[in-house]
């Protein structure tokens, strides 16, 4: 059974700044600059039977993200990975997602964040699927969001930075309002981009089409698909893809650590059948990341 408890009232233990301490004592006092001017960066992963899936390349994009926004980690990747899984074996998990958060401390107050401290801390726990099981079966339903990706030249869009997260739940929320599961954004010139957490791809004709991340997150479970679909011989286009398009795509799935592979049965007015090549892919992700032979 999933734990409704809120994320602040839980029992277990939390990594923070090198030490485990229990779980409701994982708090940052209320001047921390990141809460004032999002100087915080993130990442999430999941274990698959008490291993973590790409568990150093995203040590590495944690590192990047904050070095991305000026404050580098006093951690190695190295050492974050054995911080991650010392939280999985604290807490009894072999089957989680593992939050990893860094953040600029209370040092300093303003916007300039010169004398700020960084920390890090990470968390587990268990998670089921990201949509429901028997939604994403037939294929979730997106909106089209309100919101655009910014251009690379506007915001850090090569950080996972908690800052680029306010559109993205601002979209999400505007789904949900309307009966939607979630929703797609275009980015800053009309471009196809990327759901609010997870990456796209488009099956045409046997191919599969997936948009240019030049102002979105190269997803770590999207570089495994590609490789996964040129295992199988599958011809994988990265380009740039303009909304006009989506009508004639036959199928469309998302990428993401959290969404693994995710139908979409529609998005705005564009309807898309959950196919085989979707549900092939899909299976070969579970396979690798249960450590199944693909
Ligand atoms: N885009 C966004 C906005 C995300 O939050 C995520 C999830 N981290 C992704 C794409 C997919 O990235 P990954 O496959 O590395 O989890």
């Amino acid at each position: 059974m999933a734990d409704t408890r809120s994320f602040d009232d839980r029992d277990g233990s939390i990594w923070m700044d090198g030490k485990l301490v229990p779980w409701r004592e994982a708090n940052v006092h209320i001047l921390t600059h990141a809460m004032h001017y999002a100087s915080s960066v993130f990442e999430g992963q999941r274990a698959y039977g008490g291993t973590i899936f790409k568990l150093h390349e995203h040590s590495e994009r944690l590192r990047r993200s904050a070095s991305i926004l000026g404050f580098d980690l006093p951690w190695s990747a190295d050492e974050i990975d054995e911080a991650c899984n010392a939280v999985l074996a604290a807490n009894g998990l072999t089957d989680a997602y593992v939050r990893p958060v860094a953040w600029r401390g209370s040092e300093q107050m303003g916007v300039s964040a010169q004398r700020t401290r960084p920390h890090l801390a990470i968390a587990a726990w268990e998670w089921g699927k990201y949509f429901d099981p028997a939604l994403a079966a037939k294929g979730i339903r997106l909106d089209i969001s309100p919101w655009r990706r910014p251009a690379p030249y506007t915001a850090p869009t090569e950080s996972k930075a908690a800052g680029l997260y306010m559109i993205c739940t601002m979209a999400k929320h505007h789904a949900e309002n309307r009966g939607y599961n979630d929703a797609l954004m275009f980015d800053w010139r009309g471009r196809i981009a990327e759901a609010t957490g997870a990456n796209a791809f488009f099956v045409k004709d046997g191919a599969l089409h997936t948009p240019t991340p030049d102002c979105f997150l190269d997803g770590i479970t999207r570089r495994t698909v590609i490789d996964l679909a040129r295992k199988r011989g599958i011809e994988v286009i990265e380009r740039a893809i303009w909304p006009e398009e989506l009508e004639s795509f036959q199928q469309f799935f998302l990428t993401g650590s959290a969404a693994e592979v995710t139908f979409v049965g529609s998005a705005g007015p564009w309807n898309f059948e959950v196919g085989d090549l979707s549900r092939q892919l899909a299976r070969d992700y579970d396979d690798l990341v249960n450590r199944r032979q693909v």
